[in-house]
């Protein structure tokens, strides 16, 4: 009997936090172990995407997933049937031949993430070793120099949710919190929480009990419409709670600005900017609050703006989301261009785990920061936290501190660290450049 070769796949649909369907795969191997991987889902979804492959029948409002799971079940299984786990690249590379597609569109990308998730899994659990060192192995193989020291991630934890996350009239799309100035995840996660209820507190003192209301991503959604009020709301937070903004807390910003890119004009806070305006808005909020990382600024085809603002801002992290889609070509553009500094990886927007390795290698060679996320629709699935910490990238956003499907993330970071205990070391303030040690 052979541990490692696949004996049989299983494939359904299973609710993710929107309550919409999505795609999960148990991973069988002749020793009758399995892996599990389940795939999360956009809401704003770069137009370079790979394909989520969607239903689009009556049942579930067309957003069922029958043919992807009748994809993986048909297509898929009877292919792969007999292949080693630990051979992702190769399991990966053939997923992607069956699809034949340059966007997966054929088989969905849902359907093979979800097996790709789950053979290292079910690697990781026949080689008997934690996933996420099952995963720096995988990711470091031809590495010699591997170091056994990881980085746990400095979050950035998404406690105001706007855009198309949430029925308020914020044009932002997430507004962050990143704990910088303390030693451990552990004690940088317990002041995320304070910080957290703080927030909420705050808010409903000055928007009422409505303010309580959680967007997609389990931060507050209160009736704001201005981004300085989101911004102001969470210094006070901040500050209520005993810590300090600037030392101990920076800001992070997803714009999202697609979203609210319309007939060539941005329209935020009641205002239509043209992109030099909006550019110059960044500025002056830069001078008012202390905003270290701005994600998708501009809209996901105008590398020139992004350049623009990377070169105005140099010590501003400038990630790239929809303009990358974590898909080597884009990012290889945006690299050239110096279109941002770090790139947004997110496992499903290209479909295979080997793929999105290779788009965080490419970016540290090009000193490029990473960081792994989640997406708006997510499950319990917690596989982004062990590969934040197999890449020791030293960033992760995967939402606020509540809903089980945020904290899921969180949690199994918090485990992570305590397994390793003194071989974990917290990125904190050093999470633009840390990585750099454990390349
Ligand atoms: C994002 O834009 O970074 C995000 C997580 O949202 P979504 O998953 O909706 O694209
Ligand atoms: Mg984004």
């Amino acid at each position: 009997m052979d541990v490692f070769s696949i004996d049989k796949i299983k494939a359904r649909w299973i609710l993710d936090s929107r309550g919409n369907p999505t795609v999960e795969v148990d991973v069988i191997t002749q020793n009758g172990l399995y892996g599990r991987g389940a795939v999360p889902s956009g809401a704003s979804t770069g137009q370079f995407e790979a394909i989520e492959l969607r239903d689009h029948e009556q049942a579930f409002g067309g957003k069922g997933v029958s043919k992807a799971v009748n994809n993986i079940k048909e297509i898929i299984a009877p292919e792969l049937k007999g292949m080693d786990v630990r051979e992702q690249d190769i399991i990966d590379q053939k997923m992607i031949e069956l699809d034949g597609s340059e966007n997966k569109g054929n088989l969905g990308a849902n359907a093979i993430l979800a097996i790709s998730i789950a053979v290292s899994r079910v690697a990781a659990r026949n080689s008997s070793k934690p996933l996420y060192i099952y995963l720096r192995e995988l990711i470091q193989a031809s590495d010699p120099k591997m170091k056994d020291k990881f980085l746990l991630p400095t979050p950035h934890s998404n406690v105001i949710n706007g855009g198309e996350h949430a029925g308020n009239k914020l044009a932002i799309q997430e507004f962050m919190i990143m704990p910088i100035n303390f030693k451990t995840f552990r004690r940088a996660i317990q002041a995320v929480s304070e910080v957290y209820q703080r927030l909420k507190a705050v808010l409903t003192k000055k928007y009422g009990p409505i303010a309580r209301n959680v967007g997609d991503e389990g931060g507050m959604a209160p009736p704001m419409t201005f981004t300085t009020e989101a911004l102001d709301s969470i210094v006070i937070a901040i500050e209520d709670a005993g810590y300090s903004v600037k030392s101990d807390f920076l800001l992070a910003m997803d714009a999202a600005a697609s979203e609210f890119f319309r007939d060539n004009v941005y329209h935020i806070d009641e205002k239509e900017l043209t992109t030099m305006e909006l550019l110059d808005y960044y500025s002056e909020l830069m001078q008012a609050y202390p905003i270290a990382s701005l994600e998708d600024p501009f809209e996901e085809n105008d590398y020139t703006s992004f350049s623009a603002l990377t070169k105005v801002h140099p010590s501003l992290q400038v990630v790239t989301d929809d303009l990358t889609v974590t898909n080597l070509t884009r990012l290889t553009n945006a690299i050239d261009m110096a279109a941002g500094n770090s790139l947004l990886l997110k496992v499903n927007q290209i479909g295979t785990l080997s793929e999105a390795i290779a788009a965080a290698k490419l970016s540290f060679k090009n000193n490029w920061g990473v960081v792994v996320s989640h997406r708006s629709g997510e499950t319990e699935d917690s596989f982004i936290a062990d590969l934040s910490v197999a890449l020791s990238c030293g960033q992760i956003k995967t939402g606020a501190p509540g809903r089980t499907d945020r904290t899921s993330k969180y949690n199994q970071l918090l485990r992570i660290e305590d397994e390793l205990q003194n071989n974990a070391e917290y990125a904190g303030q050093n999470y633009r450049t840390a990585y750099k040690k454990y390349l």
